[in-house]
């Protein structure tokens, strides 16, 4: 397992989890949730692949983060390359893992790659469900602290819900975090601008 289907990568991101992390969002989900914060991360042939190893030295090179937030499109679509990704991250440098997922917990819970995760967030987003709170999309969403590290640091109340838009390592202008109502749709226009600004 050499390479992974990514939609992008981000650092610093401050907005998906405790302290400074590096974000990696997959490609790749078939749950089509409307309302979904990132449909362009979606279809299973879109994205690129990036060599796991490259990756991996990419995130090592960040100084500054504590760790490192996996979102999408569904990480659980690709479980076998990011438990290779993850358990080489954590031989050499003690990086905490939270990992968002599309899935339930119980669906999940006997994946290795939950075995290497400190804190899952799991659930598809409900739109009807969606009550602002930090850290979730929508209230059907829970947390799973799988280890004591976050278990202090993290929870649906004890942030502000915000974003942050982000130049990627792709070069792309992306809103990161959990989006309110409408944010999705500001940012793309401020997106747009800056595009048609240059
Ligand atoms: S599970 Fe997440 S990534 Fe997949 S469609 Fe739903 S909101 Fe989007």
């Amino acid at each position: 397992m050499r390479t992974l289907r990514l939609y992008q990568t981000a650092c610093p991101v401050y907005t998906l989890g405790p302290f400074a992390r590096y974000g990696i969002w997959v490609q790749g989900c078939q749950k089509r949730c409307p309302g979904c914060a990132s449909p362009l991360a979606q279809p299973l042939d879109g994205g690129y692949e990036a060599d796991l190893v490259t990756l991996c030295e990419r995130i090592l090179c960040e100084p500054l983060i504590e760790g490192i937030t996996i979102s999408g499109g569904e990480p659980f679509l690709q479980s076998e390359a990011l438990y290779v990704l993850v358990d080489e991250l954590r031989k050499r440098r003690d990086i905490g893992v939270i990992v968002y997922t599309g899935c339930s917990f119980e669906e999940i819970a006997k994946d290795p790659l939950t075995g290497l995760c400190d804190a899952i967030i799991d659930g598809n987003y409900i739109q009807e469900l969606d009550d602002g709170r930090a850290l979730r999309g929508s209230s059907n969403q829970r947390l799973a602290c799988l280890t004591e590290r976050y278990r202090h640091t993290i929870g649906f109340g004890s942030f502000r819900r915000t974003t942050e838009l982000l130049s990627t390592k792709e070069g792309k202008l992306s809103l990161v975090g959990i989006p309110g109502k409408g944010d999705v749709q500001a940012a793309e226009g401020l997106r747009r601008f800056w595009i048609e600004r240059d």
